[in-house]
């Protein structure tokens, strides 16, 4: 038990530094962004609820401003929707949702899969092998924040190692609305375990610079993430993902 705590606790300390690098300077909107956007990613802001402003700026201790800014950002990424002389609220979830930021996303990734085979460093897949080994041998137990926090350093090493701003901010906004489903169906899902350690392999392809096999383990990683989520949420998958 002890030696999970040190495993874990060494791995909050990969995913922090590596979180610290890329965000060398941040501004008191991008402070306002990153809170709450991290609030309606793992529901603590539920899905559909209204957004309390006032409460907003209590809590964080920032102003309108940054507040302000924040949401209508994070409204362009879909996390929150603005209604005319209504308010502003946390967007909802729907099943249609699900298959319609999957059929980007499997596409997008695949395309990210084959520029970092081409362009990642050693420094990269290092990198992603160090967050890698942090995971726990089989049969212990894991926490579903540590495996989320394995999967998410792993897809934004690869989306560093793309070097393409472009692909990586669209991959950032669709990974988290992917990541806000994973929440949603978290009570509900089986153990992630086997769909995290694919990563694995994906780094094995990425290091030896094979960029078919990297763009087939990666495709085949994002479709079984939308199979776990859909037969989570519906029991079933929704139509067979081809
Ligand atoms: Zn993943």
């Amino acid at each position: 038990m002890a030696e999970n705590v040190v495993r874990y606790a060494h791995l909050v300390n990969i995913f922090l530094i590596y979180q610290m690098n890329n965000n060398r300077s941040v501004s008191l909107k991008q402070r306002a962004y990153e809170r709450i956007k991290q609030k309606i990613v793992s529901l603590e802001l539920a899905p559909g609820s209204v957004i309390d402003e006032t409460a907003l700026q209590a809590e964080l201790g920032l102003g309108r401003t940054p507040i302000r800014e924040a949401l209508q950002r994070l409204a362009l990424e879909k996390l929150v929707m603005i209604v005319p002389r209504r308010g502003m609220f946390v967007a909802d979830i729907g099943m249609m949702d699900l298959q319609r930021l999957f059929e980007v996303r499997v596409v997008l990734e695949s395309m990210a899969a084959r520029l970092a085979a081409q362009r990642g460093t050693q420094e990269h897949w290092q990198h992603m092998a160090a967050v890698l080994s942090s995971l726990p041998e089989p049969l212990e137990i894991i926490d579903n924040q540590a495996l989320i926090a394995v999967d998410q350093a792993c897809h934004e090493i690869i989306y560093e190692a793309v070097d393409n701003e472009f692909l990586k901010d669209t991959l950032i906004t669709m990974y988290a609305l992917s990541l806000r489903l994973w929440y949603f169906a978290l009570a509900k899902i089986g153990d992630m375990r086997g769909a995290v350690l694919e990563h694995v392999a994906i780094l094995e392809a990425l290091q030896a610079g094979n960029a078919d096999q990297a763009v087939c383990l990666l495709e085949q990683h994002i479709k079984h993430f939308q199979e776990e989520i859909q037969t989570a949420m519906l029991g079933v998958p929704l139509r067979p993902i081809s």
